[in-house]
């Protein structure tokens, strides 16, 4: 393309050109990143600079060389189609204008052989561009599918994966439910491991999580089926007493705590303290099925119970005057 024709200087203005233009492209994606380049207006762009350079090349021959003509062609088909094999648009519009020029300077002499050069490559390109489309929509319709699923697991999935405990939104399921049957007195309940984060440093994760499964079932054990058991967050429980009264919500409470501390897992947070897991316990009663306004009641007697030190209960103050 450069080269091979005389009388004229191996690097036209088109061809500058050509290197400018891709440079700042290059610069500039690299700059925007997230800004993408108009490709078509790119290679339509290119792709006349080289059929200007194909101009030039050949208004200075003596004698019109089909040779050079044939191998600007393929040169620039070559071009074209390594660029954008992926894009049909920006390869015809990278291929269109020298084409169009090799037509026109040739007169129509030897159109077969043109006509020949541009048709193979092209089919080649159109038949990797409908496949690479097949590819495509199917990859497109596969990752729907899944994310389809996804999220149909999701809403299926009630229960926690490590203690097999419901999770909030298994709660939110049963409490739909045991507040549509409307009777009874219910107690919300929230445990709280104590200091699990020096457990978790002084024993591992793994232990950890072993230290949680046992403690959920203690847990699940302590209380009658009809109650519901969530994890809550981390180390963080609930439990939702239903149909029951203020002084066995708290006898529950109880059993729960002492069933913790039989359990005797050792658990030594700082050098001088050793001592078991323990939980602390914050009650609430469950009034005109605002289940928020419990919870939080249920979460200051909590961090009350573990100003206190820990290993105990504590009631919210309304719970006390049922
Ligand atoms: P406090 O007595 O005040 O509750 O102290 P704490 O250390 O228990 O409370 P903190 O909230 O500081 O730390 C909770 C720790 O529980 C932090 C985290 O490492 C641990 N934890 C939470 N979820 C998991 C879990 O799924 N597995 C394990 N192994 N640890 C967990
Ligand atoms: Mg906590
Ligand atoms: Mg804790």
């Amino acid at each position: 393309m450069v080269s091979p024709s005389a009388n004229t200087r191996h690097f036209t203005l088109p061809i500058i050109l050509v290197l400018v233009v891709s440079l700042l492209c290059l610069a500039w994606q690299f700059i925007n990143k997230k800004k993408l380049i108009n490709i078509n207006a790119i290679s339509l762009t290119i792709g006349m600079l080289w059929a200007w350079h194909i101009y030039i090349k050949v208004s200075v021959m003596p004698i019109k060389d089909l040779n050079f003509l044939i191998i600007a062609l393929l040169a620039i088909l070559f071009i074209g189609s390594i660029s954008f094999i992926n894009n049909i648009q920006a390869f015809i519009a990278s291929c269109l204008p020298a084409t169009v020029m090799i037509l026109w300077l040739d007169q129509g002499a030897n159109w077969p052989r043109v006509l020949y050069s541009i048709v193979l490559p092209g089919i080649g390109i159109t038949i990797q561009h409908i496949i690479q489309q097949r590819n495509d929509n199917f990859t497109r319709r596969l990752m729907d599918k899944l994310l389809e699923e996804k999220e149909t697991l999701n809403d299926l999935s009630m229960l926690d994966p490590l203690t097999g405990l419901y999770n909030r939104r298994g709660f939110r399921n049963r409490l739909d439910t045991i507040l549509a049957l409307g009777n009874g007195k219910h107690y919300v309940l929230l445990l709280d491991i104590d200091h699990f984060k020096a457990y978790n440093d002084n024993y591992g994760h793994s232990m950890g999580d072993q230290a949680l499964t046992h403690v959920s079932a203690v847990i699940r054990d302590a209380v009658r089926s009809r109650d519901v058991v969530t994890r809550y967050g981390g180390e963080e429980f609930m439990v939702l007493l239903t149909d029951i009264d203020a002084e066995r919500a708290l006898q529950t409470a109880e059993r729960i705590r002492q069933r913790v501390y039989d359990l005797k897992i050792p658990h030594m947070f700082t050098e001088d303290v050793a001592t078991n897991v323990t939980v602390s316990i914050g009650i609430a009663p469950l009034e005109q099925q605002d289940i928020e306004d419990a919870l939080l009641k249920a979460d200051s007697a909590l961090y009350r119970a573990k100003r206190q030190g820990r290993n105990s209960i504590l009631a919210s103050e309304m719970h006390l005057a049922t």
